[in-house]
């Protein structure tokens, strides 16, 4: 007998939105696979450099060319440590991505969203002698979002604030309602992103001054993970910038989830 299930098609209306449906999901997976293939790329490239110069050294050291010193094991540890860093962001931009099958939505409290996150990082703030401000809208935000997610999100562009504003600056956190979209932010008067690298701070990997973020620990995924996450959400992430003033990082949520990918 016929074995095959098949969900029941009413009419011609029906058959035309499956159709839709059917290469909305090819086109997503093109992009999905397109995705997971420039990812390879980076992470090859990432690694390759460092594995061979730590690969040729020890070869060295092994032969009795070089001598061991501590010194270049620390290097090297502290090469591997960021390769691990690497390795943990890599895998966590990856949940990311995948993140927009996953998302379990729930009517959330935006402003209470945001300021937990603020409270999280007055510690961090404090130690560096940042003034960290929560600008309360004083109105009721709600949303549909994924709690974990968003707090990620947040938590990913506040701690760069803290990280690229140096000591005495000012950070502020806020939450902006509109009918249809709700608005979380983060303005800092740190270090700033020249206009020539604005465009590309989103980028996996990226990173505007390679030794400085090394030196703070950062490998470029941050901004990265934000915007697939927020893109789940069908979102939108911004930035304003100028260098030696300040930055403005803008998430915008809507209010009321809709994607298919939610059915
Ligand atoms: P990282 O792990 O290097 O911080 P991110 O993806 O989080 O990576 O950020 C990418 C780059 O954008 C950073 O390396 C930094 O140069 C720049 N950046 C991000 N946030 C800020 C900010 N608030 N102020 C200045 N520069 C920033």
């Amino acid at each position: 007998g016929d074995r095959q299930v098949r969900a029941p098609i009413k009419g011609p209306e029906e058959v035309r939105q499956l159709a839709l449906t059917l290469n909305e999901l090819s086109a997503e997976l093109k992009i999905q696979e397109d995705w997971r293939h420039a990812l390879m790329e980076d992470l090859t490239h990432e690694l390759r450099t460092p594995l061979t110069s730590m690969l040729s050294q020890l070869e060295a050291m092994i032969d009795g060319i070089y001598e061991v010193n501590v010194e270049w094991l620390q290097q090297v540890y502290d090469e591997l440590i960021r390769l691990t860093r690497l390795m943990t962001d890599m895998e966590r931009l990856s949940e990311a991505e995948a993140a927009r099958f996953t998302i379990h939505i729930k009517r959330e409290n935006m402003v209470q969203l945001a300021e937990q996150v603020y409270r999280n990082f007055l510690p961090m703030a404090k130690s560096k002698s940042i003034k960290l401000r929560f600008n309360n809208p004083n109105v009721p935000c709600y949303a549909e979002v994924d709690r974990d997610k968003l707090i990620q999100v947040v938590s990913n562009i506040v701690s760069n604030a803290v990280k690229y504003t140096n000591d005495g600056g000012t950070i502020t956190v806020g939450v902006d309602w509109q009918p249809e979209a709700t608005i979380i932010y983060c303005q800092d008067t740190g270090i700033g992103i020249g206009a020539q690298d604005l465009p590309y701070v989103f980028n996996r990997l990226y990173r505007v001054d390679k030794s400085r973020s090394r030196f703070s620990g950062g490998v470029g995924l941050g901004l990265s993970i934000a915007k697939a996450l927020v893109e789940a959400h069908e979102g939108v992430i911004e930035v304003d910038s100028e260098l030696g003033i300040g930055s403005q990082f803008r998430v915008t949520i809507p209010n009321t989830y809709k994607s298919m990918n939610h059915l």
